[in-house]
């Protein structure tokens, strides 16, 4: 039985009038123990100045950041002073089950910014001396001053963000969350903090910035302009920055808002990585069609299996199929736990055709798949929907694939086939 998919949403319509269906699951599901937003925020600082230790940033090069700039070598050099360790967080995980979301697991934070700051003279003024990201796969973090020991003072900032590519901030401050390591004084050599945990309170903001990651890395996979941005559209330096907004007593949240380019989360909405992904989806149709976004009516209560509008389901349809692209799975994951599985052929009781965000869906990910017709990636479809703005799936298939050169006929036909889509 599926349950009801209200989290997913856009444009207009959803952000004007809030998401209900988030509303409902937030009530539903609000728990015990988690305690009322007490986001500990730190000032903004003139990252300017900041230096970069590049070797222990999991990312690549993110050119956009002025951090980024200038960047020494993280080890080596004889004196040098460096705190080590792994940033963690621990979440619900709607991505294991309903069962198992009700209780805490551990994941590491990849590829979230911290800050190293601290004196270099009893009498100085503290001062950012350098900043990287945790890596990208584990989490770890080396953060080490070009100072040579004793330092009177030393500790970490962490910032919900990634240079200056994503972030997660509070809705109504607009900050990104942070928080201090220990401030730990006379330090004559380097340190490992061991395991860092990000504040309960936070960690909704630390599930996100993790979770965009591997969005990010797939997405500027296909980006043909070797920049870091996430798509062709802007180079280096000038980045478009994906932002969530998002606080543990949000209770209006789960959609993409085109007007302002936030994607806005409830409290509960972290829970799942799928909702996450699937809301930056939209961010990144907006983004590959250059800051458009096709008509979508008819979208207030779109579901899976039931027919809605060509432009609704195209739009709900490739949200769905980028976070499941993303984490390699063809499901989506409610944060609840429950989930819809997005294989689906003529047999699928489901409404058939090409306004059936389910059937697009399943499409799509077949066709991007490592065997699939379109070179075992989405990324010729990611450069398609950079060049050529599609309205609905139909134009995407029948006008701009040819004009792209990916095949309309053979395997790719037999997919559109198999979910009901006969052009
Ligand atoms: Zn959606």
């Amino acid at each position: 039985m599926c349950p009801q998919p209200r989290t997913a949403h856009l444009p207009a319509a959803a952000s004007a009038t809030g998401d209900v269906g988030a509303g409902r699951r937030a009530a539903a599901r609000r728990r015990a123990g988690v305690v009322p937003a007490l986001a500990v925020l730190t000032a903004v600082v003139a990252l300017a100045s900041c230096s970069s230790s590049g070797g222990t940033s999991g990312d690549r090069a993110v050119g956009s950041a002025p951090a980024d700039t200038g960047a020494p070598p993280t080890t080596g050099g004889p004196g040098r002073i460096c705190l080590t360790g792994t940033l963690a967080y621990d979440h619900h995980d709607a991505e294991a089950g309903p069962d198992k979301v009700k209780q805490l697991t551990t994941s590491v934070a990849r590829g979230t910014t911290w800050q190293l700051w601290g004196r270099t003279s009893a009498s100085g003024a503290e001062q950012l001396l350098a900043t990287g990201r945790t890596d990208q796969h584990d989490g770890r973090f080396e953060a080490c001053s070009d100072q040579t020991g004793p330092l009177p003072e030393l500790h970490l900032t962490f910032r919900s963000s990634n240079g200056n590519l994503w972030k997660a901030v509070d809705p109504t401050t607009r900050a990104e969350y942070s928080f201090d390591t220990p401030h730990l004084t006379d330090i004559a050599a380097s340190r490992d903090l061991g395991t860092v945990k990000a504040p309960a309170e936070q960690q909704g903001a630390w599930k996100i910035v993790d979770t965009l990651g591997d969005l990010y890395r797939k997405a500027n996979a296909a980006n043909t302009t070797g920049s870091p941005c996430w798509t062709d559209h802007q180079s280096a330096g000038g980045c478009d920055e994906l932002t969530f907004t998002w606080s543990p007593t949000a209770t209006k949240g789960g959609f993409f808002d085109p007007e302002s380019r936030d994607v806005v989360l409830a409290a509960e909405d972290p829970d799942s990585r799928h909702l996450i992904l699937h809301e930056a989806g939209h961010w990144l149709h907006f983004e590959l069609s250059d800051h458009w976004f096709p008509d979508a009516p008819g979208c207030e209560n779109h579901t899976f299996e039931v027919a809605s509008t060509g432009g609704c389901a195209w739009t709900e349809a490739f949200a769905d199929a980028v976070a499941a692209y993303t984490l390699g799975d063809h499901r989506y994951v409610y944060s609840d736990g429950q989930s819809v599985d997005l294989h689906n052929d003529p047999t699928t009781t489901w409404d058939k055709g090409d306004t059936v965000q389910g059937r697009i869906g399943g499409s799509l990910l077949d066709l991007w798949a490592a065997d699939g017709p379109d070179g075992g990636s989405w990324n010729k479809d990611l450069q398609l929907m950079a060049r050529y703005h599609a309205a609905d799936f139909r134009e995407y298939f029948t006008v701009y694939r040819p004009k792209a050169g990916l095949p309309t006929t053979g395997p790719s036909r037999q997919i559109i086939g198999g979910h009901t889509i006969d052009y």
